[in-house]
């Protein structure tokens, strides 16, 4: 039953970082579609990573990257920081237990509730200020008196090789370092907050060693620049991250060791000059990516002139990057058979979702073992912009629910929307009968 057209990239070729028959069994007991976190996979992963940096490198998980409670507390009670962008990001920061000192608040258009939040005792490490009219906002705030603040520089030299790039750019984030270079009089004028370092983030999905070290080394020596030119001091530099998962055929995998031996050695050099500084690093996909598997169940296998579909029953509604990370051509994620998990990939499928919408396509035209109604696939290095950047509301479908497995046992961190939890915050308005 192979369709007619050639199968595209990323063919069925996918490691499961958890055991099969294990997440087979959490789709049966908590439905699907599900996405299931592997932490012992995440704890091997951080402690690699912790193994591998200078201990003097504070590592910040990045919340964006997959804000779920459960997953970040585990983060934190591994050692992670906190890198946090709204209120209630920030709230499940302290739920998770991390204290105000490894916390950092960032983001462009922070409201002054937030900035709030961020000041006082059980604040924030850090603002990370993104604009001076932010600095003085901030400044005016009475609650923000003893605040600490990290300037965020958009710097002037460039980054190779993210697939999303910052510096050099006109950006909405941070503050143009020519600009920062002619701000000493803000700066000095402040009544309330101390600034105490720069902070810089320069692109995601870096997959090779040298961009990383390149970044790191560029904010660094900017981070000196401007604490010179400015008279501020350097209590805290933010080297950034935006480490990389290979998603697609055509990419390898970042080698994390040698990327952390080239951060460890800029970051040596530098400590030698300033030995007081607390250098951070913040990462949120290279962290979690690996470890999340999206589970979906095959609803209906169907054709329709001469290619076979399988429509699941979950899609990009919550697992949007599946359509495509950034480009017009869609590349597909890795995705495989959970059932039965080892049998050959004979077969060429396109796997969509519940969606109306030709763009519900999770993989295009990939192969797989032959697909019958009620089987499982899963979506595997999906841990990270997972449902929290999907359009989990698109026909109301709602968010799924998440697992995570710790010590080998699944947990349900998350529960599948319910139809009342979706119509719940919706009012319906009394309308006279015509
Ligand atoms: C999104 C973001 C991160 C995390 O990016 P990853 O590529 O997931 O590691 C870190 N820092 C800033 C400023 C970000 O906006």
């Amino acid at each position: 039953m192979t369709g007619r057209p050639e199968p595209a990239d990323n063919a069925g070729a996918s490691e499961f970082v958890s055991d099969p028959a294990l997440v087979a069994d959490l789709a049966q007991r908590y439905g699907t579609p599900l996405y299931v976190y592997d932490g012992d996979h995440l704890r091997r992963r951080y402690e690699r990573l912790r193994a591998d940096l200078d201990p003097r490198v504070d590592i910040f998980y990045s919340m964006k990257a997959n804000p779920n409670l459960s997953v970040c507390a585990l983060l934190r009670s591994l050692g992670a920081g906190l890198e946090v962008s709204s209120l209630t990001e920030l709230v499940t920061a302290r739920r998770a237990g991390v204290d105000a000192d490894d916390l950092i608040f960032l983001g462009p258009g922070k409201s002054d509730d937030e900035l709030r939040a961020c000041c006082a005792g059980g604040g924030t490490h850090a603002v990370v200020v993104e604009s001076l009219a932010e600095l003085a906002a901030l400044d005016a705030l009475p609650e923000a008196a003893g605040t600490r603040v990290v300037l965020r520089v958009n710097p002037e030299f460039e980054t190779h090789g993210s697939r999303l790039s910052m510096g050099g750019k006109p950006r909405q984030f941070g503050i143009d370092e020519e600009i920062l270079r002619g701000a000493k009089a803000a700066v000095t004028a402040l009544n309330r907050v101390r600034i105490i370092g720069v902070h810089a983030y320069l692109g995601t999905r870096i997959l090779d060693v040298e961009t990383v070290v390149h970044n790191t080394r560029g904010v660094l020596r900017v981070a000196e620049d401007l604490a010179g030119e400015l008279g501020v001091p350097l209590e805290t530099v933010d080297i950034g991250g935006g480490w990389g998962v290979p998603y697609f055929d055509n990419e390898t995998d970042l080698d994390g060791t040698a990327a952390a031996a080239g951060v460890n050695r800029a970051v040596a050099e530098f400590l030698d000059r300033y030995p007081g500084t607390r250098i951070i690093t913040e990462l949120g996909r290279y962290l979690v990516g690996w470890s999340g598997t999206y589970v979906l169940r095959a609803r209906y296998v169907k054709q329709s002139r001469g290619e076979w579909f399988v429509v699941a029953d979950g899609g990009t509604n919550h697992h949007m990057a599946a359509v495509g990370i950034g480009s017009f051509v869609k590349r597909n994620f890795p995705i495989r058979s959970l059932t039965p998990p080892d049998a050959p990939a004979t077969e060429v499928y396109t796997v969509t979702g519940p969606l109306c919408t030709p763009n519900d396509v999770i993989a295009k035209r990939v192969r797989l073992p032959e697909v019958r109604p009620g089987d499982l696939l899963g979506v595997t290095r999906s841990g990270a912009y997972g449902p929290s950047a999907s359009p989990v509301l698109f026909l109301s479908h709602g968010h799924p629910a998440e697992v995570l497995v710790v010590d080998g046992v699944g947990h349900l961190v998350r529960s599948r929307d319910t139809v009342d939890d979706l119509l719940r915050p919706q009012r319906l308005i009394p309308l006279a009968a015509s």
